[in-house]
This record gives structure tokens, sequence and C-alpha cells, in this order.
């Protein structure tokens, strides 16, 4: 058992109000693990005030309905916070999260920055929905869970590893899962949720083929303006999808979407096997895992610089490794 989460529980015994934090454009490991251990915890402590104090919301995941509305600022300063599954402050959702008497940071990513009175940090784990499971399970003598906080938890387990498929998926991971479907996750109904797609949205997933590039060593890329979010009447979180379109072309061990954000700008998103990416994200006002990063980019010009640094990468990597897909 990793050391803090003993001190994580006696912090949370020691507060009768609990706010609960997560990064902003939310993903079902966002929203899962702040569901989830919220769930817990109300099960468990039902004469403590436990609230999700989120500023953004998910699309998405909108199947599990709104979150707790922001509350006024006072009601902040005797609260403990629980910050999850973000590297860093600023991208907290909820930038008033200051403004707790003490909070503790629980997360899975490359630890960047140090924060919080406790930090939780274990990035080998396959998500912070796993380290959640890993909580119950290591204190489920105490603590209380139900078929609701389960699938919460289930469905960023599931989303975050790429429905168990990366390298991070452990032993444990699958055991962790297996101790949250014994509590009666609906399966059917949540994988309906995760994979049903408008028809538009297959359209797009045609476009992003027929217009995907490919670099010489094998990067592939796509560019997403908003004229064509407009055109196929996507929200900003639907394009960002397209990354996911370019997942398993043989030989294109790194993919990049890029999508024009309203203020001009263009998100990036990155992903690879084998390759680490994330030092590529850094370059670029970004970072994220070794597979699985984000960054900015504020013209086309730095992103075919960007595009230039991964052909670059992949070029290196695949002079100089073997077996590689
Ligand atoms: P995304 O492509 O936005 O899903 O991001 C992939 C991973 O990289 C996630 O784990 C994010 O938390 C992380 N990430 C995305 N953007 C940034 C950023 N600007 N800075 C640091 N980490 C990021």
């Amino acid at each position: 058992m990793h050391e803090s989460m003993k001190k994580i529980l006696e912090k949370i015994k020691e507060y009768d109000k609990i706010l609960i934090f997560r990064h902003f454009r939310p993903d079902g490991d966002a929203v899962g693990s702040t569901r989830g251990l919220a769930e817990i915890l109300k099960l468990t402590f039902p004469e403590k005030k436990i609230y999700l104090q989120n500023a953004d919301f998910s699309e998405y995941l909108s199947f599990y309905g709104k979150e707790d509305e922001l509350l006024p600022d006072e009601e902040y300063a005797d609260a403990l916070g629980i910050l999850m599954d973000t590297a860093t402050r600023k991208r907290i959702s909820n930038q008033k999260f200051e403004l707790c008497k003490e909070y503790v940071k629980i997360d899975h990513h490359i630890p960047v920055e140090d924060y919080g009175v406790i930090q939780w940090v274990e990035e080998l784990r396959s998500s912070t929905c796993e380290m959640v499971a890993a909580f119950y399970d290591a204190f489920k003598d105490e603590l209380k869970i139900n078929a609701q906080a389960a699938t919460y938890i289930y469905t960023g387990m599931v989303t975050d590893s790429g429905r168990f498929r990366f390298r991070d998926v452990s032993g444990e991971t699958m055991r962790l899962a297996g101790v949250m479907l014994d509590q009666g996750v609906d399966t059917d109904t949540l994988y309906s949720h995760l994979y049903m797609r408008d028809f538009d949205s297959f359209k797009f997933e045609a476009y992003v083929h027929r217009k995907m590039k490919i670099s010489p060593s094998g990067v592939a890329s796509i560019y997403v303006s908003k004229a064509m979010q407009k055109k196929f009447n996507l929200s900003s979180e639907e394009a960002s999808s397209a990354v996911s379109y370019m997942d398993s072309i043989k030989g294109s061990l790194i993919w990049l979407a890029f999508i024009e954000n309203q203020d001009g700008s263009i998100r990036v998103r990155l992903r690879s096997r084998f390759v680490t990416v994330s030092e590529i994200a850094e370059n670029y006002r970004g970072g994220g895992h070794a597979c699985a990063a984000g960054a900015t980019v504020y013209s086309k010009k730095e992103m075919k610089k960007l595009i230039a640094e991964a052909d670059e990468r992949l070029k290196n990597y695949k002079e100089n490794n073997e077996g590689w897909l």
C-alpha cells in the first residue's frame, strides 16, 4: 500500500466538509475518480458534506448528469480540498480550490509539480480511478461502496487505459477492475454510452481518414479548423476525438491531432505506441504521459515545426529499435 493512502484517509476523517476538484476539459478518469470518491465518502461518512466543485462540464460524460453547484467562496475556508487526476494546479477546473483550508493531491500523471499537504502520486497506475479502487480495496472494512460509485470508477479505469489496452495496465488493474465489477456495474449501459456516436461523427471520421497526412517517417496528423468543426456540427470535444481515429495505422507510431480553438490557438493531442511523446509536448507548453500528451501551438508554422520534431523522433526510434509495429 502506498504510504500516503492512510494519511489521506486520516485527513478526510479530520474534516466535516470535503470539496473535490479535477482538471478542466475532463475525461472519463477525471469525472469517474471525483464522482467515485465522492460517492464512497458520502456513503461512508453520511454526516460529512461532500461536494464536487468544478467550473466546466463534459458533454461526452453528460449521461452522469450535472455536478454540484459552485458554493460561495466563504464555504471553502473550513474545507479539505481533494485535487484529482491533475499534474499541475493551473489545470484545475475551478481555481477557487486555493481557498480551501488545506488540500491534497491524488494523481497518476508524471509528477511535474509538487502541491498539497499530502501527495499520493503513482505514475505507474493506469488511471486515477484505479487508485480510487485501490483506496477502497485497502480500507474496505471501513469504507462503503455501491454500484453507482463502482460504475464511476470503472468508467475511468476503462477509458484511461484505452479499454485495458495500454501498457500501464497491470494484473493489479484487472484485479481492482474485478472488485468494481463485483459491485454490480451495468456494463451494457456503460459501454453503450461510451461507444454510441451521432451519424455526423462517422462522417467526420471519414473526413479525418481522407485528409490526414503521414510524414516521411510515419507520423500521422490531422488539422481540424474551426470551419470544419462548424461544417460537421462538432463540439470541440468531438473534434478532439480525431486523434483516436488514427491510432492503429501500421508504422505510424506517433499520431497527432491539431484542433483549432475558438481563440485561434491550436490544441495538440499527441499519441504514440513504443515512442515517448511527452517530451515533444513539453516543448510546446504541454506535457502528459509518455504515450499520451497534450500541448498548445499558436500558428500553422509552429504546428509544422512540432510535426517535424515528431518525425525526427520517430525516425531515430525506427533506426535504433526493432520489433515495433
Ligand atoms: P489530452 O490529449 O488532452 O487527452 O491529454 C493527454 C494527456 O496529457 C492527459 O493526461 C493530460 O492531462 C495531459 N495534458 C494535456 N494537455 C496538457 C498540458 N497543456 N500540460 C500538461 N499536461 C497536459
